[in-house]
């Protein structure tokens, strides 16, 4: 990696933890309770995505999607910002997954690693709005539904380099 490269990855991580970190690999805690300090928790997630679509033109280097862990809050909460998927959730749950399909899958928390990993290509996820506690369940196919997997996998303190079949070496 050179050094303009190592300093945009730096740049990209900010205040997401690194891939050593213990905390990646914890499961998270329950969301129980809905109030002001969780809806401050979700702003920071949202905040660190704009933070890192406005620094790179590069739709390959977009973030979509992040876990609370990957900000070293130990809740049960993503936020998934894709065009047809926005949201943030609280406790999601999978259930009806559909057939599994290999894709390429690169994490913000292993910055520089690419993996080729089996995702559902649909599924139901089931969670709480982030603001008022209610259930919601959605149909997600293709990307959104990879998305949701890849980060219900991190609220179980699961890396992508565990669930991967294989790391690809670009
Ligand atoms: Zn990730």
């Amino acid at each position: 990696m050179n050094l303009r490269q190592t300093f945009k990855d730096l740049i990209r991580r900010g205040r997401i933890i690194k891939e050593e970190d213990p905390r990646l690999r914890t499961p998270c805690e329950e969301v129980t309770v809905f109030d002001e300090k969780l809806a401050k928790q979700v702003d920071k997630l949202y905040d660190e995505i704009d933070r890192i679509n406005k620094s790179t033109d590069d739709p390959g280097e977009m973030a979509a999607g992040l876990a609370a862990p990957q900000l070293g809050m130990m809740v049960r909460v993503f936020v998934i910002n894709t065009e047809s998927f926005k949201r943030a959730l609280a406790n999601p749950e999978i259930s009806a997954i559909g057939k599994a399909t290999s894709s390429y899958e690169t994490c913000l928390s292993l910055p520089g690693r690419h993996f080729m990993v089996a995702r559902p290509q649909t599924l139901t996820v089931k969670g709480q709005n982030v603001y008022s506690g209610m259930y919601a369940t959605r149909r997600l196919h293709g990307r959104d539904a990879q998305m949701v997997a890849h980060e219900i996998n991190h609220l179980n303190g699961i890396m992508l380099d565990q669930s991967a079949v294989e790391e690809v070496f670009p």
